[in-house]
């Protein structure tokens, strides 16, 4: 459909809790169009996911696709994946730090503790009912999306302010070393 303008930090709309999608309307044009807008954005923009409220929609809706992405290239492969009205319940205790960017925060990155073992419960894009157990890095971004559903982004997280770098000094600095702590959560869990 369309690649649609990120809405940045700071703007009302990316600050509030989103509503839920009448479960009737996800076969209808107009929430198939926002759901392939949502696509076609991330896509765009390299990013790993991308939440409706971030191009100005506000339904509890997001997409994860992570590919061959130069913008994440030690992020495990994950593929396209539309999520209607979640739910995330956590399994277990175990946490990851997980050094996070976002399409909506320009230039900065930060430290955040996520789970890693999740559950989540939500339509797909055919108003399916799915139940998916998520371990490992990538659900650290699903929690990264889900937050936005309520109007957090990764700034609101953050506990350790002297994480806060910029991407050009994430890869300079600190990538190589993030990557390596990646890739041993990649192996303990297989995602
Ligand atoms: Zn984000």
């Amino acid at each position: 459909m369309a690649v649609k303008e990120i809405l940045t930090i700071g703007h009302p709309i990316l600050a509030a809790r989103a509503d839920e999608v009448d479960v009737g309307t996800i076969n209808s044009p107009e929430i198939q169009g926002e759901i392939q807008d949502m696509i076609d954005t991330m896509r765009d923009a390299n990013g790993a996911g991308i939440a409706a409220n971030q191009i100005g929609i506000p339904k509890r809706m997001f997409v994860i696709e992570v590919g061959n992405n130069p913008r994440y290239p030690y992020k495990p492969k994950v593929p396209l994946t539309i999520i209607i009205n979640p739910s995330i319940k956590f399994l277990s205790d175990e946490t990851f730090v997980s050094n996070e960017g976002c399409l909506s925060v320009p230039q900065m990155r930060a430290n955040v503790d996520r789970h890693v073992e999740i559950q989540v419960d939500y339509l797909d894009q055919t108003g399916k009912a799915v139940q998916q157990t998520i371990r490992g890095y990538s659900a650290c971004t699903w929690q990264h999306e889900y937050d936005h559903l309520d109007g957090l982004l990764f700034p609101n997280r953050v506990t350790d302010m002297s994480s806060f770098c910029s991407w050009k000094v994430f890869q300079e600095f600190k990538q190589k070393e993030f990557a390596e702590q990646v890739q041993a959560l990649v192996d303990k869990w297989g995602a």
